[in-house]
């Protein structure tokens, strides 16, 4: 439950205000001024855009905590890169894992393969394997940094730059909101930043592989993240609020 916040509104109003001052300023910038608000984390999922920022973070030197969620469903080419990267850039990535007790609960209840046969059973596994990571990953931060883009999806068109994620009473800074694929692959090849082989398998969005399909010539970014689900905002949860419409249950909900 959402603990009423008396400065949530001064917290949103610094968002508004830096939402203007970031549509101003370069990558390397935005990511500047996102550090100098406080202990900044960036969560990378090792997609394309998250490569772009891990990349910006390692060249300059940027004082921004890198982590990643390995959910243990991970392809073996994320998990390569995730080596791969820290070694190009000199970084370390911090890895969050699932707490066993928690996996082995949702096994006993829904079956290892149970996301398919539900979307309550596709929000537990997300839940267990990515929202309780998430928790620890951002626990102590100030701000939180995301690769999140308007053109990933219809779901994320209206993404800003800087807004405050009252659940989890942070600043949540977007810094390539605006920025569209091909920017994004044209910045990769320049800087010659190392990304998933899996994207010129045709995976532009790289989540759990058994969650993750090709897309077919034409689809959106995002069509091949549980495609077996017909709900066209489909999310993991990360980055809806605990009380949208979307009711991910708690892993104490989960019957061992
Ligand atoms: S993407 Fe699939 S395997 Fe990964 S946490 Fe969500 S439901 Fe589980």
């Amino acid at each position: 439950m959402t603990v009423h916040d008396p400065l949530a509104p001064d917290r949103s109003g610094l968002a508004a205000s830096l939402d203007v001052k970031l549509h101003n300023l370069d990558l390397a910038g935005r990511l500047a001024l996102a550090a100098e608000l406080g202990h900044a984390v960036f969560t990378t999922s090792l997609g394309i855009e998250d490569q772009v920022i891990t990349a910006a973070i390692g060249t300059h030197r940027l004082p921004i905590e890198v982590s990643t969620l390995d959910t243990g469903r991970l392809f073996a080419q994320t998990s390569d890169l995730i080596t791969e990267t820290e070694e190009r850039y000199g970084l370390s990535i911090r890895r969050f894992r699932p707490e066993q007790d928690d996996v082995d609960a949702y096994a006993a209840k829904y079956g290892a393969n149970g996301f398919y046969e539900s979307v309550e059973a596709r929000h537990a596994c997300c839940h267990v394997r990515k929202l309780v990571p998430l928790a620890k990953a951002l626990a102590g931060a100030d701000v939180w940094i995301t690769g999140l883009r308007r053109g990933q999806s219809g779901n994320r068109a209206a993404t800003p730059f800087a807004e405050y994620d009252v659940e989890r009473n942070l600043l949540k800074i977007n810094p390539l909101a605006d920025w569209d694929i091909e920017t994004i692959c044209a910045h990769v090849a320049a800087e010659d930043i190392p990304v998933n082989a899996l994207h010129a398998r045709g995976y532009p969005s790289i989540g759990c592989e058994p969650c993750t399909r090709a897309i077919k010539p034409g689809e959106p970014e995002r069509a091949g993240r549980w495609w077996w689900e017909n709900d066209e905002k489909r999310e993991c949860g990360l980055h809806v609020p605990d009380n949208a419409a979307q009711q991910i249950p708690q892993a104490s909900q989960i019957a061992r």
